[in-house]
């Protein structure tokens, strides 16, 4: 396993990682292993290396579905719906206690689509691509979960019914999204105004080279901890593509932010094979 880590390690990853985060990345990464994982492993914005988590595994791989994206496009920056003064329960007219307003406080009834609130707003959070450790995003899910299953409303007329299911679905949507830092990184770039096409490539020969050795290395793994081992690699240079996208973000340089999910969807793609083979 030592010969196929150090293959891995080739003097591609410098070339490819962004400057600022060389030095933490090729000097030392064999000492500090370690030290990486488990940093890693506290990093609650990354599903897919939650690996001792089967729930949160499991939901993120289908992530990958969850960023084709339902929402208008029409302003994301608007204030929550039940801010709005004509907001009232379809069912009894009562105006909304809390935002967002998914269900009716007075009469538990489910409410119809408001695609001005965004996923953020859904869970009561920031509007912010790095998130908090106590973000708390699976209980918040889970909670509206309870509120929303059409499973909830099956006696209830039609028109309920299917505002359950439109709802429970976005709430799915939503939780997929945000829990996954690529997916999150593509949403949030949306909510700015910048649509990235998933189709694009990167032509760049390092990356693809170190790609093809990377997935060479997962198909001759010759066992779990040989896996776990390569995860981890590749779990280091997502985590060092998603902060380079989160300084692009903040300093508004979409076309860079572009170019960082661009390579995190590489390394994303090759760690949902690599889950597969858990
Ligand atoms: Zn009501």
């Amino acid at each position: 396993m030592l010969r196929a880590k150090k293959k891995l390690w080739s003097p591609f990853s410098k070339r490819l990682l962004p400057t600022r985060t060389i030095s933490s990345t090729t000097c030392g990464f064999l000492q500090n292993q370690q030290q990486h994982l488990s940093n890693s492993q506290r990093h609650s914005s990354f599903p897919f290396f939650s690996y001792n988590n089967n729930k949160i595994q499991t939901s993120s791989s289908s992530g990958f579905s969850s960023r084709f994206l339902f929402f208008s496009g029409k302003s994301f920056c608007s204030a929550q719906s039940s801010e709005k003064t004509n907001l009232r329960c379809w069912n009894c007219n009562a105006e909304p206690q809390n935002a967002p307003f998914l269900v009716c406080e007075s009469c538990t009834t489910i409410q119809p689509v408001d695609h001005s609130v965004d996923y953020f707003q859904i869970f009561g959070l920031e509007n912010k691509y790095e998130m908090e450790e106590d973000h708390n995003l699976e209980v918040k899910y889970k909670n509206w979960q309870k509120k929303l299953h059409p499973d909830l409303v099956h006696s209830k007329p039609e028109k309920e019914r299917e505002f359950a299911a439109e709802q429970s679905a976005r709430v799915i949507d939503a939780y997929r999204t945000l829990n996954n830092a690529l997916s999150r990184a593509i949403y949030i770039l949306k909510l700015e105004g910048v649509n990235v096409n998933e189709e694009e490539t990167v032509s760049e020969p390092e990356l693809l080279a170190e790609i093809m050795e990377i997935r060479e290395a997962v198909e001759e793994a010759p066992d779990y901890q040989a896996l776990k081992e390569i995860q981890s690699l590749v779990q280091e240079k997502l985590q060092n593509w998603s902060d380079y996208f989160a300084s692009a973000l903040r300093g508004h340089k979409f076309e860079e932010a572009k170019n960082c999910i661009r390579r995190m969807t590489y390394y994303d793609r090759v760690n949902e094979e690599i889950v597969k083979r858990l």
